[in-house]
């Protein structure tokens, strides 16, 4: 038993090693791909349902690594964070997104994912000036997307962020709703926008059950406090008819496009229009 026990041990401190290697390689790979613009953008449209048109594609990042193929944002941003890589790629994505964004027809918004840490840095709202003056962007065309995350920071320091964006006439989404700890006090404090409900709350959508009380909850709360509501992750036809019915004014999903590569966007917006 004391013999397996030793060779136990060993493996766990081989494979712990092998960890903390992995992740050291991944992080001086994260740096080259900062050095050498080694990330894509691809855009997912935004649908309303009011309006019956294309109002903005949500601008997602992709790593497409040497070795280890396409890298997933959930796979690479924690570790960004961590070793506080992810200003300079969330720098990249605001400017890249605005350039991008340019060449869209009016009025056509891009709207950015910014992390909670990225949120809270002091020099967030001079970063997005300089990406709005770099490309030239109206500010009414860029909508930022933060989570519920921000809330664990201090309330005086998130709302002067949000002042500070929405002063300059970006608009402010509250991403991933209802998954977060956001409490009714925390809508009326802080002006949002929109509020994207989360996926979650859309695939458990069904004609009966009380998936659908929620969404109606959401959206007459949103209504009564001014702020437009989106539901993300819509695959199907049905759940499409319930936001519908339930008056969600705006839509995301595979059921309208999965994200696209930069490139094709332009002829997206072509075949929408012809259709
Ligand atoms: P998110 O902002 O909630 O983005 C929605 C995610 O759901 C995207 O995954 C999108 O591809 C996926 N999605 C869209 N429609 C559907 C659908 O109908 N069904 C299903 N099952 N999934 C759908 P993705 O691109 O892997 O991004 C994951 C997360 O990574 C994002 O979640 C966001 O939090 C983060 N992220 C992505 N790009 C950036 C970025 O540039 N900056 C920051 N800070 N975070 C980013
Ligand atoms: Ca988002
Ligand atoms: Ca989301
Ligand atoms: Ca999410």
């Amino acid at each position: 038993a004391k013999e397996q026990g030793k060779a136990g041990h060993h493996f766990f401190e081989t494979a712990l090693d092998e960890l903390a290697q992995h992740r050291r390689q991944l992080e001086t790979d994260l740096r080259a791909a900062i050095r050498d613009g080694g990330f894509d953008l691809h855009f997912q449209p935004l649908y309303s349902l009011t309006e019956e048109r294309l109002t903005a594609f949500e601008a997602l990042v992709r790593w497409p690594h040497p070795t280890l193929g396409l890298v997933a944002p959930n796979d690479f941003i924690p570790l960004a964070e961590e070793t506080g890589l992810m200003t300079q790629i969330g720098e990249w994505v605001m400017r890249e997104a605005c350039r991008q964004a340019m060449a869209w027809p009016e009025p056509l918004s891009v709207a950015v994912n910014l992390s909670s840490k990225q949120f809270l840095t002091p020099a967030l709202p001079a970063m997005v000036v300089q990406a709005l003056a770099m490309s030239g962007l109206p500010p009414q065309r860029l909508e930022v997307e933060i989570t519920e995350g921000v809330f664990a920071a201090n309330v005086d320091k998130t709302l002067e962020t949000l002042h500070a964006l929405q002063g300059l006439g970006v608009r402010i989404t509250l991403d991933d709703f209802g998954t977060g700890y956001t409490s009714l006090g925390h809508l009326r404090l802080f002006p949002f926008n929109k509020l994207k409900i989360d996926q979650s709350f859309v695939h458990d959508l069904a004609p009966t059950g009380n998936a659908h009380a929620v969404i109606r909850a959401i959206v007459t709360l949103a209504d009564a406090l001014g702020i437009e509501t989106l539901a993300e992750g819509v695959e199907e036809t049905a759940q499409l008819d319930v936001l519908r019915q339930e008056g969600c004014q705006q839509i995301q999903g595979y059921l309208l496009s999965r994200p696209i590569a930069g490139e094709d966007v332009a002829t997206f917006i072509r075949e929408q229009r012809a259709r």
